[in-house]
């Protein structure tokens, strides 16, 4: 983010806390209406007490407009009757009444100051045209109602010239009013209801804040539960059911703390079998040490018998420590692959070639049978590991002058690689195991068949890496066939 928008930004940071967006929330929700409901209520009281007035007065000034025509006011400004009723009006809504006639001349001011002047204003001439109108001014705070003077003619007084029911214009009656009262009673109410308003805001921020804590509690439940798992992994999966959220949250959270677990299992294991492996050559190098060194006058043949002993130890501990390096490099990453182009039928010759003088101290036949020419895209130094301890595997368990059948084959995506074996076979239940590290099927037997447990995990990450897959058939007595199936590009994730 830029410079300027960070420092804009930055004093928002609380509102990235799930409780301060909760608060403003709930304080936002009770706190717009309210307000918009007090402006309105104000502003309307004012208009509608406005009409109201106006109204009224409007209807009172109707009547005295006929009692004008009707006391002939407008020519004789001394009726005692309609001045009385004139300044009952003007003192009842404090305002000032003034009558013009039709030459627009002022015939009664209420406030007797320009009683026989002459007025020219639009709304009186406006008003001898027979309109009747207002209007509010709102600063000054009045209210102007021109009421026109109209005669209707009667029956009696009707001529050719001017038929019964002809409107006659006399003059007109302008009014101001004062809304004095209705802005009091208007204020009266908006410092009320401001009072009220300033109770529902702090009632709201009370409201927000304990409604706001209460519902980030499950998610607090959540920080808790997570941080009391700090060491090991428990079997009790941890649960807070208050909210899907929460529930989904803490799915995701015992799935990983299961998949640790398996790891943390299986690294223990591994470590303790590692330690086991490893100390069992040493164990056997320090018996025999021990022995020798504890008898005297000891011929130099054991001397040589137990050194070439404890020579074979040691080899057993270098190949273990060998496998256990092949082992993690290829655990770290698929990236030290060195994928390059590999005839795989070429390769498996070499590999058979190299082996071939362990196969013949059994007297083992061992058979290559090519289906097609297949050539790979691939990590040649891991097929190699790959056909070394499938093949070694195959002479190793099998007897003597029996047979190890290596058949290549491929199709469009893959290509396999079978190793058969004549061997006494792998029983079923054992079948799962054999790709586990250390995993021998017989330790009893296997311990006369040099090795470390470790070959077909090697195998078998040497495969994956490949994004292949490794399977075994198996039947006792009569041998085992260990299939690989490997892309043939290399294709990464
Ligand atoms: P190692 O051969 O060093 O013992 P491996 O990981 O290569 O370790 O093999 C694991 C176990 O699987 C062996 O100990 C052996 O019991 C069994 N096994 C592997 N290959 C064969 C085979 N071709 N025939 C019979 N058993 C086998």
């Amino acid at each position: 983010m830029r410079e300027p928008l960070k420092k804009i930004f930055l004093p928002l940071r609380w509102l990235r806390s799930l409780r301060a967006r909760l608060f403003v929330i709930i304080f936002l929700v009770g706190f717009i209406p309210s307000s918009i409901m007090r402006y309105a209520t104000v502003a309307s009281y004012e208009d509608r007490g406005i009409e109201v007035r106006r109204t009224d007065v409007q209807n009172q000034l109707k009547i005295i407009a006929d009692h004008l025509i009707k006391y002939n006011y407008l020519r004789d400004n001394s009726s005692e009757v309609v001045n009385a009723e004139l300044n009952q009006i003007a003192n009842l809504y404090d305002g000032r009444i003034l009558v013009i006639n039709g030459a627009l001349r002022v015939i009664k001011d209420t406030y007797q100051l320009i009683e026989g002047k002459t007025i020219v204003s639009e709304h009186v001439i406006r008003g001898l045209r027979g309109v009747s109108h207002s209007n509010y001014d709102r600063v000054n705070r009045y209210i102007k109602i021109v009421t026109p003077i109209i005669e209707t003619v009667s029956a009696s007084n009707a001529t050719p010239e001017i038929p019964e029911g002809t409107e006659i214009f006399h003059g007109v009656i302008l009014t101001s009013v004062s809304s004095d009262s209705i802005n009091t009673t208007r204020e009266i109410l908006s410092r009320k209801s401001a009072i009220v308003e300033t109770i529902i805001f702090f009632l709201l921020i009370a409201i927000a804040l304990i409604g706001a804590n209460l519902l980030v509690i499950p998610f607090d439940r959540v920080t808790r539960a997570i941080s009391q798992v700090k060491e090991g992994f428990d079997d009790e999966p941890i649960n807070v059911t208050d909210y899907t959220e929460t529930e989904h949250i803490l799915d995701a959270f015992n799935q990983l703390l299961k998949r640790m677990k398996v790891i943390d299992d299986s690294r223990n294991e591994f470590v303790s079998n590692v330690s086991h492996e490893l100390k069992t050559p040493i164990t056997s190098m320090k018996v025999l040490a021990e022995s020798l060194v504890n008898q005297n006058d000891v011929p130099e043949e054991i001397y040589r018998e137990f050194l070439v002993d404890i020579a074979a130890e040691i080899e057993r501990e270098d190949k273990i420590i060998n496998d256990l390096l092949t082992l993690v490099k290829m655990d770290k990453s698929a990236a030290l692959l060195n994928i390059g182009i590999v005839d795989i039928n070429a390769l498996t010759e070499i590999v058979l070639k190299r082996l071939r003088p362990i196969a013949r101290k059994k007297d083992i036949e061992l058979v290559l049978e090519s289906k097609r020419e297949v050539v790979a895209v691939a990590d040649e130094v891991k097929i190699s590991l790959i056909l070394t301890n499938l093949i070694e595997n195959a002479i190793k368990y099998n007897k003597e002058h029996g047979m190890v059948t290596v058949t290549i084959n491929a199709d469009h995506q893959f290509f396999t690689i079978d190793v058969s074996d004549t061997g006494d076979g792998i029983a079923e239940d054992y079948l799962d195991h054999i790709f586990e590290r250390f995993y021998r099927v017989d330790k009893s037997h296997s311990r006369e068949i040099a090795g470390t447990g470790l070959g077909l995990a090697i195998t078998k990450n040497a495969v994956m890496l490949h994004m292949g897959t490794i399977n075994v058939t198996s039947a006792i007595g009569e041998g085992t066939t260990f299939t690989v199936k490997i892309p043939l590009n290399y294709i990464t994730k």
